[in-house]
């Protein structure tokens, strides 16, 4: 019943990129994957949470 149709050869994954956040709290540049900004991520330095969703817009 199902006719929906898959694409062999067609890439499965979206194109993943690194994006760049910049801690508000110290300046460390981290970076986070595209596929993985629904997370929570936080700076490798300090520990502050990062705002993902402010680097992307
Ligand atoms: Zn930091």
């Amino acid at each position: 019943m199902n006719t929906t149709q898959h694409c062999p050869g067609h890439e499965p994954f979206k194109s993943i990129q690194p994006i760049e956040v910049t801690c508000s709290k110290c300046n460390t540049v981290n970076e986070v994957f595209s596929d993985e900004v629904e997370k929570t991520h936080t700076c490798s330095k300090c520990k502050e949470v990062l705002d993902v969703k402010k680097a992307l817009s």
